[in-house]
Parts: structure tokens; sequence; C-alpha cells
């Protein structure tokens, strides 16, 4: 058996940095979080990753020598061969940097990489909703719609490490702007954003909606949180957006299942504070567009690890084989 017993894990984010130690199974021993202050510059942010993982170490009493791996889950593009980040779009100012070289410089032990989807899916399988399947696709769902794809038990990265990019399927080639610069993505008709740009119209055309009240007014508020709230009060312009944007996500998952005949979809943030509101009409446009009617429908169910799920992905990089 190795003598080497621990793996630390680095969840770079755009607002927080998040490190964890965990022993040679996985399992969560010490976390900590520091503020990523990106304002401040790539070097600021460096520097604040160095500190963390040493502190992460100090605190756990654990020597650098003692650790085998360390598992990074990124906010971009990232060559996963050679450890080099690009550009994130939440982190300005990085250009490239080669985070594998630093981290084998100052601790001495090498790195793995994935960018934070493809760190969330792994996360999922080794250690939440996707436990026991082979093949699964994750969607983040949180101001955007990103994505990772496990076959066979491992991530599919494609030929340049682009695959996973779920949430810019065209469904609507004259819809809605999606932040990509093209149109009618489906991450333009069901992300945290695209909600949001959906209530504000909704309520316009329905004064009389809860959501509204629930937002005392203020525009800002007018976003999925609301929109959950008022369709468990039964508000009816609640329940239709709720309807219509599962019609979306459902079509969308059926294009993924036809290609890919995965065994479950994860689902994240927005699925797990709505649960069957948005489950319900999502497995309904699943089963009404999925190709093969001799399959059994894939299982859909919303991620479990939650607000953990930077540690827990960083962990699962590391753990990755
Ligand atoms: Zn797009």
């Amino acid at each position: 058996m190795s003598a080497k017993k621990y793996l630390l894990g680095i969840d770079i984010g755009g607002t927080k940095l998040a490190g964890a130690l965990a022993d040679s199974e996985g399992r969560l021993l010490h976390k900590m979080r520091h503020p990523t202050e990106a304002h401040q510059g790539s070097q600021h942010v460096l520097d604040g990753i160095i500190c963390l993982a040493q502190e992460v170490l100090t605190q756990a009493n654990i020597a650098s020598s003692d650790v085998s791996c360390i598992g990074v889950s990124c906010p971009g593009p990232v060559d996963c061969e050679t450890g080099i980040m690009y550009s994130p779009p939440n982190l300005p100012g990085w250009g490239e940097v080669p985070l594998a070289e630093i981290l084998q410089r100052e601790f001495g032990i090498p790195a793995r990489f994935e960018n934070d989807a493809n760190a969330a899916a792994l996360a999922e399988h080794k250690f939440g909703a996707g436990v026991g399947y082979k093949n699964m696709v994750y969607l983040t769902m949180s101001t955007g719609i990103g994505g990772g794809i496990i076959i066979d038990g491992r991530i599919y990265r494609g030929a340049h490490g682009s695959a996973g990019e779920v949430g810019h399927q065209t469904l609507m080639p004259d819809g809605p702007l999606c932040g990509c610069g093209k149109r009618g993505c489906l991450e333009a008709l069901c992300s945290g954003t695209a909600l949001s740009r959906i209530i504000q119209g909704e309520v316009e055309r329905h004064p009389e909606s809860l959501m509204l009240k629930l937002a005392d007014g203020q525009a800002e508020k007018l976003a999925p949180p609301v929109l959950v709230a008022a369709a468990k009060a039964g508000d009816e312009t609640a329940l239709e957006i709720w309807e219509t944007a599962g019609y979306h996500l459902g079509w969308g998952l059926a294009n993924l299942a036809n290609i890919l005949d995965p065994e479950i979809f994860i689902l994240g943030t927005i699925a797990i504070k709505a649960g069957e509101l948005l489950l319900k009409p999502t497995r309904q446009a699943l089963n009404k567009f999925i190709f093969n009617r001799h399959i059994p429908l894939p299982d859909l169910v919303p991620a479990r690890l939650g607000d953990e799920i930077g540690e827990y992905g960083a962990i699962a990089v590391a753990l990755a084989t």
C-alpha cells in the first residue's frame, strides 16, 4: 500500500477558492474557503491558492510529502495534460497560467485538472446522485448551463477537451440571444439568466402575478427563487414558465439521450431548488422527443452534493483515473 495517504483538492471559483483534504478513498477530512478577490489580478489569486493549500495542510497537520495528488477544478478552459489554464472568463487578466508547474514547484506534488463542470460531474458520479451509474450526463444549471459527460465511468473530454457544452446546443435558431452570441441555445431558454429575463417579461403581461409581490416590486428580485416560491403558492404565470422551461430542457436532454444513451441525467442548482416543478415537465418532454421507445427513459434527478460540490469536485479530480 502506498505511504501517501491523502488527496488535496482546490476549487477555483470566480468569488471563492475552496480547499479540501481527503483520505485516499476521497472521504473529506478538512475544508477551508477564501474569497478569490479576482479583481486584484492573477498573481494575487495564485498567491491565494498556494496560501489556501498550505493552510489546509497545516490545519490538518499533514505534510505535503504525505499527499499523492492535487485535484484542481478550474473555472474555464484548461489543458488537462499540461495543467495550463486559459483566460477563464470570470478571472479577468489571466492569459495562460501554468498552474500544474506552479503547484509542482511549490509543493512537489503532481496535479490533475478538469473544468468545473467536468469536476462536478465526477463528484456526483463518485459521491452523489450518480453513484452506481456507468453512463451519465451532469448539467450545471445556474446563471449558465454547462455539462459533464461520463461514459463507462470516465469523463469524456473529446478531441480538444471541449466536450460537454450541452448548454449551447441550438433549439431555436431565431430564439432569444445567448451569452455565446448565438440565438436559441438551451442556455438562452432555461438558465437562471434566461429565466430571470422571461419572468420580467411575463410579469409585465400579467401584473396580477404573485411574483411581483414576492419580489417587492424590484426587478432584480424577479429571478428563479421568486419563480419557485410563486409556483409553490399556485401562481399560474409562474407554473406556466416552469412548464415551458421544462419543455425546452426535456427537448435538449432528449437530443443528448439520442446521441449518448445515458442511464441518468443529474441537474444542478436550479433543479435542486425547483424539484418537480421543473423535473415533471422536463420528463414529459424527454419522453416525447426521445427516439428509441424500447429502452427505459433515463433517470432524471437533482444533484445531491449542493454547496460542497466544489470541494467534492476537486477531490474527485484527484481520484479520477
Ligand atoms: Zn449559447
